[in-house]
């Protein structure tokens, strides 16, 4: 199955990405992840990544595409793919639809995560992330067994640096300005399924999975 997860920074689609995943077997792939692990390689990639990234604004749409081109149509993907954070722009979802339909593929749903933007900024405020393995947690919902390390593997848990209050806002404006348009455009290919994002984990899961039965 390809799915595409839409929704603001924070929604939740990298933690429903990850039940997805583990679940039914759908494969997370994350723009965000993929970059930050090339500004921590110090890649050209993520050198060209860095400053956009720490500003809260978008990578720019020829090296996000450059980066999804090398990966869609890897093995690694080839039974599927859940979207996280991508695409972000109507460029970026043009991008996409060029190179499924090189690749003989499409999309089976498109699936937006809709949480109000003062739920958002309360909830990434709170968010902390685990250095080494990536695992999420909440010091509102999810805390820690010990505080500051992380349950699955130990390492110190941090905060991003764009997950702090300033930068949030920009986040939220670029998604409003420049990604939520492309919910009209899924809705037009039939493809859009909304869910409310304002609730627990499982209960938003739920509501996905049925999207997709
Ligand atoms: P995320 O983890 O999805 O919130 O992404 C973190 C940051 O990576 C974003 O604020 C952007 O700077 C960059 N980024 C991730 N995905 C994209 C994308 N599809 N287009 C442009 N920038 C992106």
């Amino acid at each position: 199955m390809r799915l595409v997860l839409l929704g603001g920074p924070g929604a939740g689609k990298g933690t429903q990405a990850k039940l997805l995943q583990a679940r039914l077997g759908i494969r997370q792939l994350s723009t965000g992840d993929l970059l930050r692990s090339a500004v921590e390689e110090g890649s050209a990639l993520g050198k060209a990544a860095r400053g956009f990234m720490e500003q809260g604004q978008l990578v720019p749409d020829e090296v996000v595409l450059g980066l999804i081109r090398e990966v869609v149509g890897s093995d690694e993907y080839s039974d599927g793919f859940a979207l996280d954070g991508f695409p972000r722009t109507v460029a970026q979802a043009e991008g996409l639809d060029r190179l499924l339909e090189e690749l003989g593929l499409s999309l089976d749903a498109v699936l937006s995560i809709e949480v109000p933007d003062g739920v958002i900024v309360r909830r990434l405020g709170n968010r902390r992330t685990c250095g080494r393995c990536g695992e999420l947690f909440n010091l509102d919902t999810r805390l820690p067994r010990t505080s500051g390390l992380c349950d699955c593997c130990g390492a110190k848990l941090v905060q991003r640096d764009d997950d702090k209050p300033e930068t949030v806002r920009r986040r939220l404006e670029v998604y409003h300005d420049h990604t939520e348009p492309l919910k009209t455009r899924y809705a037009e290919q039939g493809l859009l399924r909304t869910v409310d994002g304002d609730r627990d984990v499982e209960a938003i899961y739920e509501d996905l999975a049925a999207a997709l039965a």
